[in-house]
């Protein structure tokens, strides 16, 4: 029997309010729950946070994809000469994992739905595996090698049960004092079905029946378990799609040329090559009641201040419910989404325990601090 075992568990986009719709989620074994706050941006920003404790403007993951002169992705700008069949879903995914290989990227690489004639516009953020030690910003992994800690680490490129079964062998063996539990599925589940969906409530009460075998199966093996499970953001059942592309195309100004923009789902970015797009850009966007512009001072609050604008130098944010559709990262509206103001309530993410939960712990940048708290008591 050994000491103790601190798991430390990640379910994509069980938010707070998502929680409070499923009560009954582990109940009997955490005894205490509450929402963190979010950060400004998706997953490959939120994770970031997640495993340094550090804000957007520190790790500088705050977006996957920046404009950059210097773009690797340049030589795919013929593909949009072609036919509609290097387009499909399939073909993109192809391309996306023939992109990685050539790159070396270690890290999740997807396409998506950018146009090819616009990727030759943009530079890639998460080149690298940020959970294996050595990522560009430090990580709980790297703190586990310098500390001694043996641990254990779901491995993302595999399915959920295929990382259920992984941590329930290494919890029999008694090898490992920390470990990090990898579950993303429920983020997709709600992207297709909403928040309340009979689809949803089944993944829920899988997740609930899975954890607790885990939980059972720590108990067996060591004197103490401390048992977190947290999410990175929340999310929202999606009511409608607005046609942002629509409203700057109509603008008379020439992508590129005048201005570089990035249409994530909820978010747009733009970069001004002069001071006409400037105007005409920001005068369009702040006719669309559907949304607002982030100014440097809500940046600033959200620290998601760049002082170059590398991640964008005019940023505009959906309301919550409302989608940028289509976008660059797909073309149908679905039925969830996340990547709104982290301020809005559906956006809170959730921290769950058999532990009691420090005071000071408020938001996801905070998740980190309990994982050292743990491991070093
Ligand atoms: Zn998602």
């Amino acid at each position: 029997m050994s000491k103790k075992l601190v798991i430390h568990t990640f379910i994509d986009a069980f938010g707070y309010e998502i929680y409070r719709h499923y009560p009954c989620f582990l109940k009997g074994i955490v005894t205490n729950s509450k929402p963190l706050k979010s950060v400004l941006g998706f997953t490959n920003t939120c994770l970031p946070s997640i495993l340094s404790g550090q804000y957007p403007q520190e790790h500088k993951q705050a977006s996957l994809f920046f404009h950059s002169d210097d773009s690797p992705f340049k030589w795919m700008k013929p593909l949009s000469f072609l036919p509609g069949f290097f387009n499909r879903f399939r073909v993109r995914n192809i391309l996306s994992k023939i992109v990685k290989k050539l790159h070396n990227y270690t890290g999740y690489f997807q396409l998506y739905s950018i146009p090819f004639d616009k990727l030759g516009y943009f530079d890639f953020t998460e080149k690298k595996d940020y959970f294996v030690p050595g990522a560009p910003f430090n990580t709980i992994f790297d703190y586990c090698v310098q500390n001694n800690i043996d641990y254990h680490c779901s491995n993302w490129r595999k399915s959920e049960s295929e990382n259920l079964k992984a941590i329930k062998q290494d919890i029999k063996e008694e090898k490992v004092n920390f470990a990090w539990l990898y579950l993303p599925s429920l983020d997709g589940t709600m992207h297709t079905h909403g928040t309340t969906s009979d689809t949803t409530r089944a993944r829920v009460a899988y997740l609930d029946k899975e954890l607790r075998a885990v939980y059972e199966e720590a108990l067996e093996h060591y004197d103490e378990v401390s048992f977190y499970v947290f999410s990175d953001h929340g999310m929202y059942d999606v009511t409608t799609g607005y046609d942002l592309i629509s409203d700057i195309e109509a603008l008379d100004l020439e992508y590129g040329k005048d201005y570089v923009a990035m249409y994530d789902s909820t978010m747009a970015r733009f970069w001004f090559k002069n001071e006409t797009a400037r105007e005409k850009i920001t005068k369009a966007l702040s006719l669309v009641k559907e949304g607002s512009i982030l100014d440097d001072d809500d940046l600033k609050r959200v620290k998601t201040y760049f002082e170059d604008g590398r991640f964008g130098e005019l940023f505009f944010l959906m309301d919550p419910k409302v989608m940028i559709n289509p976008s660059y990262f797909g073309k149908n509206l679905i039925k969830g989404m996340h990547g709104y103001h982290p301020d809005a309530k559906g956006s809170n993410a959730a921290i769950l325990s058999n532990k009691k939960i420090d005071d000071s712990i408020l938001s996801i940048t905070d998740i980190r601090k309990t994982m050292e708290q743990e491991l070093a008591g």
